[in-house]
């Protein structure tokens, strides 16, 4: 068995990074009771699923005990929050242990969210509900099982106190989370606001190491590394388009430089196709909504070249030259990765020119606002000769039957497309109904969907009901950010 010395957890960023976080110790936690743990996981980071069971494993998940080899800090960053820019965000509630190279040598974060005030706290309590924390770890446990990149989770611990919120007092919890790091978008405004070359500069040559290594021999290191993370957002949002994911919170400081899915707030899939979706109660003028996606990453990144401009070039005018056209290549690059991942999900074969028949279905969906994940899933029985199922989904369906046939003359593959297209997401009324049976004590519902949800492809008898849309009458589905 593990004993905590065992545990070696390296700290680069605090060895590194000095300025851009504070050292801070967790809040007691006073009747810790593991709720989730994801065993293979803990596999994957060297650590012993059983120990982590024990007191000195929720001393680690808690961070009430972490082991020697830890440092834990709350890391600062800054943001634009719905646009509006503040100076000052960091870990409120929130810290990271250190760092754990696995076997295969990938270094990752481990970081607790719900561990108590830290000085970047301003009015919080520093505290996390059992619920959103739940959430959290089950839509990025199924955006993993997805193919997209996210932030893992790893445990989910109950504190034994309750925390006050709008709807009244609710168990805490603590969310133990990895990640390939927890640089943001966020941080780089952060380190450039304090006019500090020198601290912005090693931010950037730690990104570099950290995430894109070859970018130290291109002839501008950080315009490299504006470049690999432009790519990586546009490979991202792809990716969330296509399955009909709404981040909801697309703020600066929630965007990685990784390029991975984080801090799943607000979040949802959508139900019925609709660009114009949101589903955060705290998105009133729809910024965020499912069509806005793309252009909002775009913007966010616009404010990393800011941030990265005094290391560009001395001359600041040729330095924001260069940025422009790096930013400008987000458009072709999303547009490839998102027309790419469209032809997996319609089956087309190579050397088709798929733009007529990606543009028609673009209009065709805004205006049908079929089922998303059933349309395409559903598309597969038409590849091969039954378009009953996919005409169901809409109220007219001959809206749908000349796209239909000509794609179908193009000869789709409902191979591909099964591998691509799941049966089974987080859809927002099960996520919630299993949620709410959590919270009153109930753990198996949530159990159930993660079971679900590690194989989204795969489409098993007994479980229609999480392929299900939520039925006519249900009432349109809000997150009350309630985080
Ligand atoms: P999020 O919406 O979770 O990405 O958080 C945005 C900012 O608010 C971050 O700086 C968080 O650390 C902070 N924050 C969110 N909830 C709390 C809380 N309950 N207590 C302290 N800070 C919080
Ligand atoms: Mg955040």
């Amino acid at each position: 068995m593990t004993a905590a010395a065992d545990v070696a957890f390296e700290n680069t960023f605090v060895r590194d990074l000095e300025g851009l976080y504070l050292p801070w110790d967790a809040a007691p936690a006073p009747e810790p009771r593991l709720v989730l743990l994801d065993e293979a996981l803990a596999v994957d980071l060297g650590l012993d699923p059983a120990w982590l069971r024990t007191a000195e494993g929720l001393g680690l998940l808690t961070g009430t005990a972490p082991p020697e080899s830890a440092t834990t800090v709350a890391q600062a960053y800054a943001g634009h929050q719905f646009g509006g820019y503040s100076p000052r965000l960091g870990d409120g509630r929130a810290l990271l242990v250190g760092e754990l190279v696995a076997p295969d040598g990938q270094r990752r974060d481990l970081h607790l969210k719900g561990s108590g005030r830290t000085p970047f706290a301003r009015g919080g309590d520093g505290k996390a509900p059992l619920a959103p924390m739940l959430r959290e770890y089950l839509v990025s446990e199924a955006m993993h099982a997805l193919g997209v990149p996210t932030t893992r989770s790893l445990a989910v611990v109950a504190t034994g106190e309750f925390v006050m919120r709008e709807r009244g007092p609710e168990p805490g919890a603590i969310l133990a989370r990895t990640a390939s790091s927890h640089l943001r978008v966020g941080t780089f405004q952060f380190a450039a606001a304090t006019g500090d070359r020198d601290v912005l500069r090693r931010l950037a040559d730690y990104a570099i190491a950290r995430h894109h290594p070859s970018c130290a021999d291109a002839d501008n290191p950080y315009l490299e590394l504006f470049r690999r993370v432009v790519d990586a957002q546009a490979a991202l949002i792809a990716r969330w388009m296509h399955l009909g994911f709404v981040h909801g919170v697309m703020n600066t400081d929630n965007m990685t430089i990784s390029g991975e899915t984080i801090d799943y707030g607000p979040c949802a899939f959508l139900d019925a196709h609709d660009p114009a979706a949101v589903y955060s109660s705290i998105d009133s003028g729809g910024r965020y909504a499912y069509g806005n996606q793309p252009g909002i990453a775009q913007w966010n990144l616009a404010r990393f070249a800011e941030a990265l401009v005094p290391l560009l070039d001395d001359d600041q005018d040729v330095a924001v030259r260069e940025a422009t056209g790096v930013l400008e290549g987000f458009a072709d690059a999303y547009l490839a990765a998102r027309d790419a991942g469209y032809r997996r999900k319609l089956g087309l074969p190579d050397g088709l020119d798929a733009a007529p028949l990606l543009t028609d279905l673009a209009a065709l969906l805004a205006e049908a606002k079929p089922d998303h994940t059933l349309f395409f899933r559903r598309l597969s029985d038409a590849a091969r000769g039954d378009a009953g199922p996919v005409r169901d989904l809409v109220d007219d369906p001959s809206v749908v039957d000349g796209w239909l046939e000509s794609w179908r003359a193009a000869g789709p593959d409902p191979e591909v497309m099964d591998r691509v297209n799941p049966i089974y997401i987080p859809r927002n009324h099960l996520v919630e109904e299993a949620l709410t049976a959590a919270v009153a004590g109930d753990l198996e519902p949530v159990q159930w969907m993660l079971q679900v949800l590690a194989r989204p492809f795969d489409e098993r008898e007994g479980y229609e009901r999480f392929a299900q849309p939520p039925g006519p009458g249900t009432a349109p589905f809000v997150t009350f950010c309630g985080t």
